[in-house]
């Protein structure tokens, strides 16, 4: 069987399949994600962007939408290589 590894780009350790299954963007494993959170916020970051798109012709002529963004947090110190994926037989 074939898996897909994922190291972590902190301790180097395989990230545990569940966790990138439920967030595909992970490069942490858990502990080291939980450590991340405390010292700078998170892995990840939420940002809320306006965008003024209104419809026009709409009846709610609001003209202001918001769109929500994920990226990654740019105070983590720690760089996030693709080639950190592996492909495992096992
Ligand atoms: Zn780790």
């Amino acid at each position: 069987m074939t898996s897909r590894v994922r190291l972590c780009a902190k301790c180097k350790q395989p990230i545990d399949p569940d966790r990138i299954e439920c967030l595909p963007a992970t490069r942490l494993c858990a502990p080291c994600a939980a450590e991340v959170e405390n010292k700078y916020g998170g892995e990840f970051r939420t940002v809320v962007r306006e965008t003024k798109t209104g419809r026009k012709g709409g009846l709610k002529m609001t003209g202001v939408d918001y769109e929500v963004e994920t990226e990654r947090n740019p105070k983590v110190p720690l760089r996030f290589e693709e080639e950190d994926e592996h492909e495992s037989d096992e």
